[in-house]
């Protein structure tokens, strides 16, 4: 059988309001002693009752209709019902047959082909995020948990898409796009790995000749870019191997380990919960007029595919630098400060998608804290383009920049990096050069192009670099053709 591979995603987005969702707490929870965050409302004592926060729904809808969704213009919240610790009501509120937004889209690009694929948004809601566990110790072995109610009553928006992803990269490539919008729109910081972002995966095998669909199998705890696409892979390639074998796939819920790499079982259908939705009693339908919804799309700040455009038109870049560029808000930010102060705007984007983001990764740095900022990376390059410093050397003096934060003309004075300027000087050594190496100088005369390379190798081991190798090119080139 030749199998179709089809996925689906929920994303959880936490937005990002001063207040949470049904209350009047702080939502800034990181770093704060346990159970601070927290009042009647959030901590579920009876007798209090939520008030919905105007800004989530703003937020919410901002998001619905950068994702192209019909608004629901009366929405309602659900109770869904389950017992864990984590949930001190023992229901978080919810929405479930009116979700706020419907029937939207985004489109993605595919690499290396000029086809875009539409992936459509089955729904967009808004609901309250859960406490935390604290396990001591292996949550298999542990002998006690704590329980953080900070944060319970996070503002959280759910993203569903309908199964349209026909790859694991498609899914990576829609989930790094939809951080940067969700970023641009200003609603949420999109950071993964502080589960800012987090993402389900529905996925499983359809027979691509009969259209006969497989069994689904739902994947849990992706929590990095990186992780979306092996976690897929890993589902995909154990899939297919059980139907090669014969074997039956279960309906079950996996969990990425992202120690070791696989998906591991957590749950079969048989345990599945039942979570016994019904309206919410304590809150009315959620009304939207018409003006509010008008507003907000009105008002939308300029999106990534804007921004791309635009980068590509006003700063003459190819479509791929810009599309790294505008891959995270900040980094469209750094790289629109930076030109705004520098004339070549290739030339800035090599720079920032080279060493500047290599650096970043390496030090697992976001650019908003780059030891470099825009204007001093513009310094360096000023740097180069009057002579002072080459290419070569800037590449040294931009380490040194990373490491320190100090600024490029304080590194170069400080270590006395810079180029030779005094052509006099210069010449004196091309002549020391020429002298040492009759061999050389007879082979390049002879036609030998290798022997001029190796002559100015000669000068630039001399100055240790400070040399600037077109001025010594040419300088041997003439005084060479004299002999
Ligand atoms: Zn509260």
């Amino acid at each position: 059988m030749k199998e179709e591979i089809v996925i689906g995603l929920e994303i959880h987005i936490q937005l990002m309001t001063k207040a949470k969702i049904f209350c009047q707490c702080s939502t800034g929870y990181i770093g704060k002693e346990p159970n601070t965050n927290t009042c009647p409302v959030c901590l579920g004592l009876p007798g209090s009752l939520p008030v919905l926060n105007k800004k989530v729904l703003e937020f919410a809808v901002r998001t619905s209709v950068a994702l192209n969704c019909k608004i629901n213009q009366v929405s309602r919240f659900h109770r869904k019902n389950y017992f864990y610790p984590d949930l001190p009501k023992a229901y978080q509120i919810s929405q479930y047959d009116t979700p706020l937004g419907i029937n939207g889209y985004m489109e993605i690009s595919l690499p290396e082909s000029t086809e875009k694929r539409k992936i459509r948004i089955t729904r967009v809601h808004i609901e309250e995020d859960a406490g935390k566990l604290v396990h001591e110790g292996d949550i298999t072995s542990s002998s006690y948990s704590l329980a953080d109610y900070n944060r319970c009553g996070i503002p959280l928006a759910e993203i569903v898409t309908e199964p349209d992803f026909r790859s694991p990269e498609e899914a990576q490539i829609f989930l790094v796009k939809l951080r940067s919008i969700v970023q641009h729109l200003g609603v949420c910081d999109g950071n993964m790995e502080e589960g800012s972002m987090r993402c389900d995966a529905n996925i499983s095998l359809r027979d691509a000749k009969t259209g006969a669909l497989g069994i689904k199998v739902e994947i849990k705890n992706i929590n990095s870019f990186k992780a979306v696409k092996k976690a897929l892979q890993f589902e995909v390639d154990r899939q297919k191997k059980l139907l090669a074998e014969g074997e039956k796939i279960m309906q079950e819920t996996r969990h990425w380990d992202e120690s070791r790499n696989i998906t591991v079982s957590m749950r079969s259908k048989e345990e599945a919960h039942d979570y016994r939705y019904f309206p919410e009693p304590d809150l009315l339908p959620v009304k939207i007029d018409l003006k509010m919804i008008n507003e907000i799309r009105k008002n939308l700040p300029e999106l990534p595919e804007a921004r791309r455009k635009r980068f590509i038109k006003d700063y003459q870049i190819p479509e791929y630098d810009a599309e790294i560029l505008t891959s995270t808000s900040s980094t469209g930010d750094y790289y629109e400060k930076a030109a705004s102060l520098y004339p070549n705007g290739k030339v800035l984007s090599n720079w920032i998608m080279g060493e500047l983001l290599r650096n970043l990764k390496e030090e697992k740095k976001e650019i908003e804290y780059s030891p470099i900022s825009s204007e001093n990376l513009v310094g360096m390059l000023n740097l180069i383009d009057e002579g002072v410093i080459s290419i070569k050397m800037a590449k040294d003096v931009f380490e040194k920049m990373f490491e320190t934060g100090k600024d490029a003309s304080q590194i170069v004075k400080e270590s006395g990096i810079t180029q030779i300027t005094d052509e006099n000087e210069l010449i004196k050594m091309v002549d020391k050069v020429i002298n040492e190496n009759p061999k050389s100088v007879d082979d390049f005369n002879k036609g030998k192009k290798k022997a001029l390379n190796f002559l100015v190798g000669q000068v630039m081991r001399y100055t240790k670099g400070r040399a600037k190798p077109d001025f010594i090119f040419e300088a041997i080139k003439q005084r060479v053709k004299k002999i």
